[in-house]
């Protein structure tokens, strides 16, 4: 008999074999609701103040032992649990005779309810809130931390969803991969699995068949998890995905294919110092500087200057290498507090990005002088610029003159559908494209990029965004200019060789996911590549695209 098999969607590629283990339940707080008396609340709050300050330690402890992305995500989960806000908010309904456990209970929601008003961001930050709220009430109620066990031998970790704090404190020696039930291919778990290099599949519905303890076999390529698996095979598969790890690791670079065809892999940063950090990578220069995330706590605009000095820690970082500057893609899930537009109903599909530029016009106009600014401070002689969300070729061509105006070089995002299909009209207004694979794969599949619930479409693997990477590719061909992809899809080894195939000419990305692209592109020859593409534009949905490409290039 065929073991039995349950299906998420594959984020993180590698397999894993190992018993299942499931977090520990949020705490259920007592219904009884009796009033604390008068006399007794200053000790409820002192109860309630132990338990807050217990729990913010216990996290700034793990960030302090944690390092790189998942220290300060740690360290901003302590921030928050210390926050004087919500504790301030918890001790008030003490104080009107709740308990410690039903003040925490409201003033979190009441948080909750708050961030969520915000949007983007903010809102995911309620998953930090709720688990501090668990792990408060937890220690109220005398019982062991709720969230993730401490293994001590190899486990695969199944949740509903993860907070940050649960898996920025992984051993990947004892979590072998994660398998959650919501999530999708940008949430935390999935940018925590790639840094902690386990495999991981979101979105797997079913996730309840697996029960705790059962051995699972966990394919992060294809999204399947094998039940009770044949062991010899599994473990075959395993050694085998451990060898390609160890071939990762020591990954000297520069990416070529396997017929000595260079392939341009670039980073992705948001600062100067994450700048910094990448140019001790492999990576060959910057193919996008998100500069909204300089500024997601900015109530007023930098001055030129003060922008100009963010931007040229950047270009210092890669001085003589190709940095892609993005100028502000500010709103819907980026929120930028000088910047952002009026509350909309639907602010992905709003004012966002260059669209911003119609209400308040010097905005693009500040932000190129400073960019030529720091490019003029920095030496830097080919200053690659581009704007996010363009949408029509009038506003290319408003952005390329402001860009020639200041001797930068103009290019565009390709993130919405409509550039993606009369590519060329574009491509003879700017030098070059980089295409967004996140925003384009959401808004041609008509689903958010941050909904749990639409992972399986919110996929750059889907046929229809592959057809109109290939369209947008072949026009970038046919003028003889760069074209780039700058979202998720580049991180992701085999997608990348079928991007290469279909004429793509850089990846940007995350600088931890550089060598597993490199290692992947180093197996196939450019005509492989080329053949898979053409194949897999064909499939009929994106598993089969998956399956399809890891067949042809596996
Ligand atoms: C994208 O949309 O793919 C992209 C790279 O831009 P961002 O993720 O910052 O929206
Ligand atoms: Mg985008």
């Amino acid at each position: 008999m065929e073991p039995t098999t349950v299906r998420g969607t594959g984020v993180v590629a590698g397999y894993a074999y190992a018993p299942a283990a499931w977090t520990r339940p949020a705490p259920v707080p007592p219904s009884n609701t009796t009033p604390i008396t008068e006399e007794d609340r200053p000790a409820e709050v002192e109860r309630f103040k132990r338990a807050a300050a217990l729990v913010a330690a216990r996290f700034s402890d793990r960030a302090s032992a944690a390092t790189g992305a998942a220290s300060n995500v740690l360290g901003a989960t302590a921030k928050l649990a210390a926050d004087r806000g919500w504790n301030r908010a918890a001790i008030k309904a003490i104080n009107n005779g709740s308990s410690a456990e039903a003040g925490t209970t409201q003033a979190i929601s009441q948080f909750v309810a708050q961030f969520e008003k915000l949007g983007g961001l903010m809102a995911e930050r309620t998953t930090d809130l709720r688990d501090i709220r668990n792990r408060v009430v937890a220690e109220l109620m005398g019982l062991p931390e709720p969230g993730v066990p401490q293994p001590t031998s190899p486990v695969i970790l199944c949740a509903d969803d993860l907070a940050p704090a649960d898996t920025a404190g992984l051993d990947p020696k004892l979590v072998r991969a994660l398998v959650t039930r919501l999530g999708g291919p940008t949430s935390h778990t999935a940018i925590i699995a790639r840094q902690l290099g386990i495999p991981c599949i979101v979105a797997t519905s079913a996730l309840h068949q697996v029960s705790e303890g059962v051995a699972i076999l966990v394919d992060g390529t294809s999204g399947i998890i094998t039940l009770e698996p044949d062991q010899a095979e599994a473990e075959a598969l395993v050694e085998k995905d451990q060898a390609l790890r160890e071939e990762i690791r020591s990954w000297a670079g520069p990416a070529q294919t396997s017929d000595g065809v260079h392939i341009q892999l670039l980073a992705n940063v948001q600062d100067g110092a994450a700048a910094r950090k990448a140019s001790m990578s492999l990576a060959e220069g910057v193919g996008l500087f998100r500069t909204e995330l300089c500024f997601l706590t900015a109530q007023t605009e930098p001055s030129v200057n003060e922008q100009a000095k963010i931007y040229g820690e950047v270009f210092e970082a890669f001085s003589g290498k190709k940095v892609v500057v993005r100028t502000l893609d500010a709103g819907s899930d980026k929120p930028v507090p000088f910047a952002n537009h009026a509350e909309e109903e639907n602010p992905a599909l709003g004012v966002r990005g260059i669209r911003l530029g119609w209400t308040n016009p010097g905005l693009v106009d500040r932000q190129l002088d400073a960019i030529a600014q720091a490019a003029e401070d920095n030496g830097v002689s080919e200053a690659w610029v581009m704007a996010p969300m363009i949408a029509t070729v009038d506003e290319a061509f408003e952005f390329a003159a402001k860009c020639r105006d200041r001797d930068l070089k103009p290019g565009i995002m390709v993130e919405v559908p409509a550039v993606a299909m009369l590519p060329e009209k574009f491509l003879e207004e700017v030098e070059f494209f980089s295409i967004g694979t996140n925003d384009l794969t959401q808004y041609t599949m008509a689903a958010d990029r941050m909904g749990s619930a639409l992972a399986q479409l919110t996929d750059p693997w889907q046929p229809g965004v592959l057809r109109l990477i290939a369209n947008t590719a072949a026009a970038g061909q046919k003028m003889n200019k760069p074209v780039g992809v700058c979202g998720e899809a580049a991180a992701d080894p085999l997608l990348a060789c079928i991007l290469i195939g279909l004429g793509i000419t850089s990846l940007s990305m995350a600088t931890g996911a550089i060598p597993g692209v490199g290692v992947q592109l180093g197996k196939v020859s450019l005509q492989q590549c080329q053949d898979a593409a053409q194949q897999v534009i064909d499939a009929r949905n994106s598993r089969d695209a998956k399956e399809l490409a890891a067949k042809l290039l596996g």
